[in-house]
């Protein structure tokens, strides 16, 4: 009997069914239209990148570089790493008890260099420098080895053969593939090397571009935490950093919110400082942190070492006590800092945007500085930030681009923004132009194969002037088909059978109560629209 595998989607991902995917069809929606009136474009990224912009933008110390990443090596050749996998499996062969395994070691490794070989003259990517310093020993080791090998599968010379399959298996296992990739953990990294790669800097103004599509992290999976989750974000490159565009992003994002009519949302900001008095704050929070190691827990006391600011980000409830008494950034900013904050505070304040203060917002990349903020939503238990972003004027040049560029941006969960919608009852999708959730608008029954013609016909019309309309796609029996409009939620039956058709009607029945009537065709045009 047949193996019947039953499929699953793997865990921490999820798959977005009707009608919840209306939602976020429509949230997607609002955004490009709200972010449009603002004169932000659509850049469309890879999900992939080379592995190496995510950790050198993201930065190493983060969970998500150091634990969160799906990375993997990208590479055409199976059989070399097969062949790898059997010489290294092989080296069990060199103990006693193996009649012939040395002889079938080294068969093995040639096998291994053989591959190899053939690999390099097909594929130039292969052909690093270590790859070929490993390969050159190898073979090197090799043409020394052969000799030693006896007629009946001994060795002339143990003690040789062996130092020389230790160094072939060190460089079996540091031979690699080079091309690292990794599916993409966020995209602001992407959208700023998009930036360089295409020379955007030399478009008037600044550049504003806007995304949306699946990010992947390996974290956890919970409620509003998965590991394949969506964002929608934009970005704002360009020469200038006036605290002016820092509050014209915020005040699209919660145009948006509000268009959105996500209600109860809160708006933290902060400023983390620059170049120029960060690092002296850092060393602040070490110090003070060095003097109450033993009660913080394991992350903290790690952090203490790799990121200090992101202590302060702590939800342990023992270390509340200890955190709310240290030094705080916004005493600890510099002139220029201190100024732009304030500006960006005033920007906020034209615009009518409110907000709260939260001194211990930190964000978790490490290119953020200066403007922070983070926007919660009610509805989502602990996981209740929809919005991060923050401004991060040294990533473009961190990234080989020209070193005047500034940026700031945001990224909005769209899993989470979602998730609230839904849980304040926002969530209705919308239907056809009658504008009502749920079943189409109308459902076309047809009897007879005359009628089938004429509804084929009716139907391309309705649905060209927008209407949502089911069409049965084989006869069925009166009380069957109007049983499956009923289930479906149509609004309306539409009924052509041979009376209609000699007649040149339609019969129309409301199933909300049952009212019916006959109409010719431009009548039931302006009846359904009404
Ligand atoms: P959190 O503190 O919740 O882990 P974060 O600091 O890792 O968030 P960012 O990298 O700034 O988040 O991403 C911006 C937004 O993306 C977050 O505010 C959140 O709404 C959403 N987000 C981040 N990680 C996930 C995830 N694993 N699942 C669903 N949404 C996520
Ligand atoms: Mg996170």
């Amino acid at each position: 009997m047949a193996d019947k595998a039953k499929f699953q989607a793997i865990k921490g991902v999820r798959d977005i069914l009707p009608p919840e995917s209306a939602l976020w069809n429509s949230g997607e929606q609002a955004a490009r239209e709200v972010f449009g009136t603002f004169g932000f474009a659509e850049i469309r990224l890879p999900i992939f990148e080379q592995t190496e912009l995510f950790a050198r933008s993201v930065g190493l110390d983060t969970d998500i570089v150091s634990k969160e990443m799906y990375t993997f090596e990208d590479h055409g050749h199976r059989d070399i790493e097969f062949a790898r996998k059997f010489a290294l499996n092989t080296e069990r062969y060199l103990k006693p008890g193996y009649p012939f395994g040395m002889e079938r070691f080294l068969q093995a490794v040639d096998a291994f260099v053989d591959a190899v070989e053939g690999a390099f003259s097909g594929d130039k990517s292969l052909e690093s420098r270590a790859n070929k310093e490993a390969l050159l020993e190898i073979k090197q080791a090799t043409s020394q080895m052969w000799p030693l090998v006896t007629p009946d599968g001994a060795v002339t010379n143990e003690d040789a053969f062996r130092s020389f399959a230790i160094r072939i298996v060190f460089r079996l296992q540091s031979f690699h593939f080079e091309n690292l990739l990794t599916l993409r953990p966020e995209a602001t990294a992407s959208v700023v090397r998009a930036y360089i790669e295409h020379g955007m800097q030399v478009q008037p103004g600044n550049v504003k571009l806007y995304y949306m599509g699946p990010m992947f992290r390996r974290e956890r999976p919970q409620k509003g935490r998965y590991r394949q989750f969506y964002q929608i974000g934009a970005e704002v490159l360009g020469t200038s950093d006036a605290p002016g565009i820092d509050a014209e992003v915020i005040e699209m994002l919660m145009t948006l919110f509000e268009r959105l009519k996500l209600k109860g949302t809160i708006l933290n900001i902060n400023s983390i400082g620059d170049k120029n008095c960060r690092p002296a704050y850092v060393e602040k929070l070490r110090a003070e942190f060095e003097k109450v190691r033993e009660q913080l827990g394991a992350d903290s006391q790690r952090r203490i070492e790799t990121n200090p600011l992101r202590v302060l980000d702590s939800k342990l409830e023992h270390e509340q006590a200890i955190i709310e008494k240290l030094p705080r950034i916004g005493e600890n900013l510099c002139d220029d800092c201190r100024a732009h904050y304030a500006e960006v505070k005033r920007q906020l304040d034209l615009r009518g945007i409110r907000y709260q203060e939260n001194w211990r917002l930190v964000r978790g990349l490490d290119y953020y500085m200066r403007t922070t903020f983070e926007i919660t939503a009610p509805g989502l238990g602990s996981q209740n930030a929809v919005c991060g972003g923050g401004r991060y004027d040294g990533l473009v040049e961190l990234l080989g681009g020209p070193a005047a560029t500034k940026g700031i941006g945001f990224a909005i969960g769209t899993d989470r923004l979602i998730l609230s919608l839904q849980e304040a009852g926002e969530g209705a999708a919308t239907g056809g132009p009658s504008g009502k959730a749920g079943g189409p608008d109308v459902y076309l029954a047809w009897f007879g194969a005359a009628a089938q013609t004429a509804a084929i016909g009716l139907a391309k019309r309705l649905r060209d002037a927008g209407f949502v309309v089911e069409l049965p796609a084989v006869e069925m029996k009166f009380g069957k088909s109007l049983g499956l409009a009923d289930r479906l939620k149509s609004r309306h039956a539409v009924i052509v059978g041979d009376d209609e058709l000699a007649a040149g009607i339609v019969t129309v029945k409301r199933l909300s109560d049952g009212a019916q009537q006959k109409l010719a065709e431009p009548e039931l045009m302006s009846y359904l629209r009404a």
